[in-house]
């Protein structure tokens, strides 16, 4: 793998292996210490142009656990306020020379510019709608983790399809690995045409009991100018998900942040069935699985055990 862009562009034994690669650090989380040398003296360069919690921190955490240097850079503060472009900026960060550039932008392909204008290795931590390939990773694990497979998984992702990133990493990832995806939110947030990518479409909760998984997405309103839909309060009557609505062996995941009160109920989001802590915790280690995919040197001449690494 020389560069992470998309999850259309993984194959299902790449997915594997990353995720495989992410559990071997799991081990290194429980421990006092929790850093190996793996990739002492390669330089991580985090470009975010949009804001960001978890994405952000976690890069950083699971580059330094792997004895990276880090670069933060947002826009806010740069030359891009005084005119730089885009292009110009990535020049300038690039005669630095980071191994890695991990960058989230508000503009669809902005990955794909980045990587088109720097020798490092790109990684895309979200691209306007398009894609945000770690997340439906981070996913995946979580999945793995909870029902120790991803394969004949029911999983139903409910809320603003139409600007989500999110969903669409995940509709691609999941069918990659076996689940089956239903899409779910009122007509203005489903996207037409969206069962060309395999997914079913539904318009209403009414056979949420069918779920094995409800996946409840944030309506993405910095990038919607009307918000298509009569009131929140009508929108969280018909596709909230609370107590009522919760089966009992369903598990709930989100990838933050969360609007308590409009997708999810605060009872649901406090709840043993959410998963949204685990995804936080796996989002690090496979976020360190990436970063130790594109840059540690290959093992020769057997697989190298990151837990010997380690
Ligand atoms: N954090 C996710 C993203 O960057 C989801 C969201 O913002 O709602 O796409």
């Amino acid at each position: 793998m020389r560069h992470l862009l998309s999850m259309d562009a993984l194959e299902r034994a790449q997915i594997e292996r990353l995720l495989e690669r992410a559990e071997s650090f799991e081990q290194l989380a429980q421990r006092p210490v929790k850093k190996v040398p793996a990739l002492r003296g390669k330089t991580v360069l985090n470009l975010f142009f949009e804001p960001s919690t978890r994405t952000r921190a976690s890069f950083e955490l699971a580059a330094k656990r792997l004895s990276a240097d880090v670069i933060n850079f947002s826009a806010a503060g740069s030359s891009l306020e005084k005119g730089e472009s885009l292009k110009d900026t990535i020049l300038t960060l690039n005669a630095q020379q980071p191994d890695v550039i991990v960058v989230r932008s508000p503009h669809v392909g902005a990955a794909e510019l980045v990587r088109s204008w720097t020798s490092a290795a790109v990684v895309n931590a979200g691209d306007g709608t398009h894609e945000h390939p770690t997340q439906a990773l981070l996913d995946l694990y979580t999945l793995r983790r909870c029902f120790g497979h991803v394969e004949g998984l029911s999983v139903w992702i409910v809320g603003d399809v139409a600007h989500s990133r999110v969903a669409r990493s995940n509709i691609i990832a999941l069918q990659k690995l076996g689940a089956s995806v239903t899409l779910c939110g009122p007509p203005t947030l489903i996207p037409p045409g969206i069962e060309a990518l395999g997914a079913t479409v539904r318009y209403s909760l009414d056979d949420l009991h069918q779920a094995d998984v409800i996946y409840a997405l944030r309506l993405q309103r910095e990038r919607i100018d009307q918000l298509p839909l009569p009131s929140l309060r009508e929108y969280a009557a018909c596709f909230q998900i609370d107590e009522r609505r919760l089966g009992s062996r369903q598990v709930v995941l989100h990838p933050g942040p969360v609007n308590r009160g409009v997708e999810l109920s605060s009872a649901v989001i406090d709840s043993p069935q959410s998963r949204i802590g685990a995804q936080v915790q796996a989002g690090i280690l496979v976020r360190m699985a990436v970063l130790y995919e594109l840059l540690a040197p290959a093992p020769a001449p057997q697989q190298a055990n990151v837990r010997e690494i380690a």
